[in-house]
Order: structure tokens, then sequence, then C-alpha cells
């Protein structure tokens, strides 16, 4: 793909779409399409050299605009968020449905060379993610279905139907398995915020306070493994180029259970603090983290970030948005 060739980036107002935009750009895409239905203002990253717009992606007429001589499509728009998001909007998840049957749909009927779609490990069986210390997720745990109330049905229904346009229709789609993203310039407030950005809020703001508590959801004991954003944004990128047509797992495989999460983050904010139980708040499955077998194979690589190196940046941009007064978008 040469760099003149345009790609439009779907949620370029949001947390991965914003970091996408940033790195096209830094490799010198010069004709990127940046679409989000957030207000212009609200943006996570913006760029005046980029073609912006604010639109509904969830109408088909928007999402032919969007398809317009596109060569590639990355599809990062949904009305998501951390688990005590989804778990209270399960409707709200599931209309996200229209958004990438739409932009199928417009991608197939103009021709579109590459289309990206970001599912998650919500997709993964329940009965998989019951224990603390369970085995790795890897691809095939997806089926027999038993995904993630509303939002994990919407990424598997939507992971077939990019499956089934590829099959029918020859678009050649790419579906990524992202494990719980992180970084700076995302959600870290507001109650659609995930744990790593809501732990590094909460210490951050026992520390500017000088309360020193916190509240964890759950006992903590839950496992998960965090990946950072510079590594989705490659391994995005590294898909999508690819000959690889199944969904595959992009995780980091750095199991931490939201305990040693908190551990991290207290020691990179240097603060040692009382920790509040609360057992009845939204805590997900009790372990999941991503098998890379599949993606080492594959790719002979896997994201390797470490996540005491990608929680000190984190840290610092969300402590420092705290301190400029700002309010997560
Ligand atoms: P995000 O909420 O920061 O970004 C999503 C963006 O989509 C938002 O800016 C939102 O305004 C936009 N959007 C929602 N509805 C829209 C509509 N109708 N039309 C146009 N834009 C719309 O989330 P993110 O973390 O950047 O996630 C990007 C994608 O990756 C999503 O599909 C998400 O489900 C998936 N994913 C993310 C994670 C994670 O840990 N962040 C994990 C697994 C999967």
């Amino acid at each position: 793909m040469s760099n003149d060739q345009l790609i439009t980036v779907c949620g370029a107002g949001g947390f991965i779409g914003g970091a996408l935009v940033a790195d096209l750009r830094a490799k010198g895409h010069t004709r990127i399409r940046a679409i989000d239905i957030k207000p212009f203002d609200h943006w996570y990253q913006k760029f005046d050299d980029v073609e912006n717009h604010v639109l509904d992606l969830s109408l088909l007429e928007n999402c032919r605009f969007a398809a317009k001589d596109a060569h590639t499509i990355y599809n990062l728009a949904a009305d998501m968020g951390g688990m005590g998001f989804i778990e209270n909007n399960k409707a709200l998840c599931m209309i996200t449905v229209l958004i990438n049957s739409h932009l199928c749909l417009a991608a197939r009927d103009a021709g579109v060379q590459r289309f990206f779609y970001a599912s998650s490990a919500c997709v993964y069986n329940g009965d998989k993610q019951k224990e603390y210390n369970i085995p790795a997720l890897k691809e095939e745990d997806a089926y027999p279905a038993l995904p993630e109330d509303g939002y994990g049905w919407e990424k598997l229904f939507s992971e077939r139907m990019c499956r089934h346009f590829r099959e029918d229709f020859g678009l050649q789609t790419r579906v990524a398995r992202y494990h719980n993203v992180y970084g700076p310039h995302g959600t870290w407030d507001g109650g659609r915020e995930k744990a790593p950005a809501a732990v590094c809020r909460k210490v951050a703001m026992a520390k500017i306070t000088g309360n020193h508590e916190i509240e964890i959801w759950g006992t903590g004991d839950q496992t998960r493994s965090f990946m950072y954003i510079t590594d989705c944004v490659y391994g995005t990128q590294m898909l999508l180029n690819s000959d690889w047509v199944d969904p595959i797992n992009i995780g980091s495989a750095e199991m931490v259970s939201i305990n040693q999460l908190v551990d991290i983050a207290e020691d990179i904010a240097g603060v040692k603090l009382k920790r509040n139980y609360n057992l009845n708040a939204p805590k997900g499955v009790n372990g999941r983290s991503s098998d890379n077998t599949l993606i080492k194979k594959v790719f002979n690589w896997e994201p390797s970030t470490r996540l005491r190196d990608g929680l000190e940046i984190t840290y610092k941009w969300i402590y420092d948005e705290i301190m400029a007064g700002a309010k997560s978008r």
C-alpha cells in the first residue's frame, strides 16, 4: 500500500482510533479520513492535516461517505467502555452492530481493498474464564459461543459478518481480538474508563488529595493482561497488511491480578493506600489473558511492552490531566 492511498479511520476521536491516526501520519500517510460521532472538541487527538468528519456511522449513508475512494477502512468505532459501562448498557453495546454492518456493506460496494474490525477478548466463552488462574485464551476458545452478554455477542456477530463478507463478496476483512488496551489519550473517568486508567486516576487522586484510600471493584484477585497502546497500533497495522484472515489475539501475555495492578500504580506514584473492596461493583470474569501462540507463529511478534513501563507513561498523563483540570471525553 502506498502512502497516498486513502485510509479511513472510524472512531478516530476515540482512544485507539486517535492513536492509529497519529501513527499513520507519522509513517507518512498523506490521505487520512478521520470520522467519529463525538463533537470534534472532544476527540482525544486532533490533526489539522487530516480530513476530519463528525458523523454517525450507524447510518448507512454516512458509511458510504466513509468508504468513498478509500483503499482501507479501520473500524474502531463502538459505543463501549470498561466493565462498569458494558454490564449496564447491553442494548447500547449491541446497537453498535449497525456500524460494522453498514461499513461492511459500504466497503463492499465502494470496492475497498482492506477492512479491519476491532473485536475483543469479550468474545471468549465465559466458562473458560471462571477461575483466577486459568490458562490464557486461545483463538479456538470463542466456540462453543458463550461470550460476554451484550458487548461480547455484538463482537462475535460482527466477526462473523466480516468473515462472511470476505467469503461471499471478497471483501478483504481482518479481525483482531484486542485484550484490554491502555495508554495515554484515552478515557480515564466518567464511567467508561477501563481498569488501568481507573486505577491510575484513583491513585493519582489519592496522591493529590492526601486521602490515602482506594476503592477496588471485586476482591482484586481477578486476573487480566493489559496491552500498551503502541503495541496495539503496531499489531493492528501488521494484521491489516497481512494475508492472515482469521480472528487473532492481539494482547499481552503478562497476566496480573487487579491487586498487582494497584501495587504497580502505587509504586509509580510512591504511595501506599488502604484498599476498600467493593464486592457489589461490576468485576467481569475472574480470569482472562491472551494466549499468543498463534500470533507468534504467524507473525513472529507479540505485544511486549512491560506493564510497569506502559503504566508509568499512562499514570503521568492522567496525573497531568487531573492537575490541568481536564475532563475525560
Ligand atoms: P473509544 O470509546 O475510545 O473509541 C470508540 C469511538 O467510537 C469513540 O470515540 C466513539 O465516539 C466512537 N463512536 C461510537 N459510536 C459511533 C457512531 N455511531 N459513529 C461514529 N463513531 C462512533 O474506544 P477504544 O478503546 O478506542 O476502542 C476502539 C475499538 O476497539 C472498539 O471497537 C472497542 O470495542 C475495541 N476494543 C477496545 C479495547 C480496549 O481495551 N480499549 C479492548 C477490546 C476491543
